[in-house]
């Protein structure tokens, strides 16, 4: 065991993680971002409450989602470079929800398609994911973006643009952008395998996968606009002082029974009881 090199691991590690502890995931608003987040994790933020279980340092949290982000950055100068436009990277978007609550979010891009390339002649709202072997290995075999994924660009979709960097689109619905020769046709997700991706077999049954994989679908407008109904329901509970049941084990709001751990929930203790609430909201809440 090199002791040394760990020691000099953990401290560069420390330093990464340091700023993103104290930092926690700050003032809760609507994001669309957030639209598949476990809601009983998103009321106890509504009412304060900060993180009862911070990432490790040696877990690289702060490290992996640096990595997420220069990984979109070098995906679109790739398809840059292949002739598919990215328009519009990092536009902001915004919608009321029912209830009348504003829900903000920022797109990667639209990618427009060239007419002769497969899936071309039509323009998406795109999105970048980098994927662990794992949720790379599930997309690639189905050939479906992830559902988590669908739903956050199927809710940009319908939002409006307010960006003072695209101040000539502002007021327009995302979908009803014009690109001129090309047609509106949904959703497309970039991944890509931050790992070599393969089948995850061995020996001459291991095959090797492509390192990026896009995923478009269809966008239905009237299920989309209920993805943001998240927003009210969190809303509701804050002004009436409840708090959400535990999710279904098998719900995509807890990875199917994955997320409920210290390791992948940063409220974990306080959900379960573990440990007092620091929020006085939510110690009123949850102890009557
Ligand atoms: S422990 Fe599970 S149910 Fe509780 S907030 Fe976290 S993800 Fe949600």
């Amino acid at each position: 065991m090199n002791t040394e090199g760990m020691q000099l691991a953990n401290i560069v590690l420390e330093y990464v993680n340091q700023p993103n502890v104290e930092r926690g995931d700050g003032v809760y608003y609507p994001r669309v971002s957030a639209v598949s987040r476990c809601p009983r994790d998103m009321v106890m933020h509504r009412y304060g409450e900060p993180w009862s279980d911070p990432p490790e340092a040696q877990w690289g949290t702060q490290f992996r989602f640096d990595m997420g982000h220069d990984t979109e950055d070098r995906l679109i100068v790739a398809m840059e470079k292949a002739a598919i436009s990215v328009q519009c990277q990092q536009l902001t978007v915004e919608k009321r929800t029912e209830d009348g609550h504003k829900v903000t979010g920022h797109i990667d891009g639209i990618a427009v398609i060239p007419h002769e390339y497969p899936g071309g002649g039509k323009w998406y709202v795109f999105d970048v994911k980098s994927a662990g072997q794992w949720m790379y290995r599930k997309v690639y075999k189905s050939g479906e973006a992830k559902y988590e994924h669908i739903k956050q660009i199927a809710a940009y979709s319908q939002m409006i643009v307010n960006d003072p960097k695209f101040s000539h689109l502002n007021g327009t619905k995302l979908q009803d952008l014009n690109v001129e020769g090309y047609e509106f046709g949904g959703g497309l997700v970039g991944y890509v395998a931050i790992d070599r991706p393969t089948n995850g077999r061995f020996g001459d049954n291991k095959e090797e996968l492509p390192k990026v994989f896009f995923a478009s679908f269809e966008i239905d407008p009237e299920e989309a606009e209920m993805f943001l109904d998240i927003f009210d329901e969190v809303e509701d509970h804050y002004e009436n002082k409840t708090m959400p049941g535990f999710p279904h084990p098998k719900s995509d709001a807890v990875w199917g029974g994955i997320r409920c751990t210290q390791r992948w929930c940063s409220r974990y203790s306080v959900c379960q009881g573990l440990v007092e609430p620091q929020s006085p909201e939510l110690k009123e809440v949850l102890n009557g």
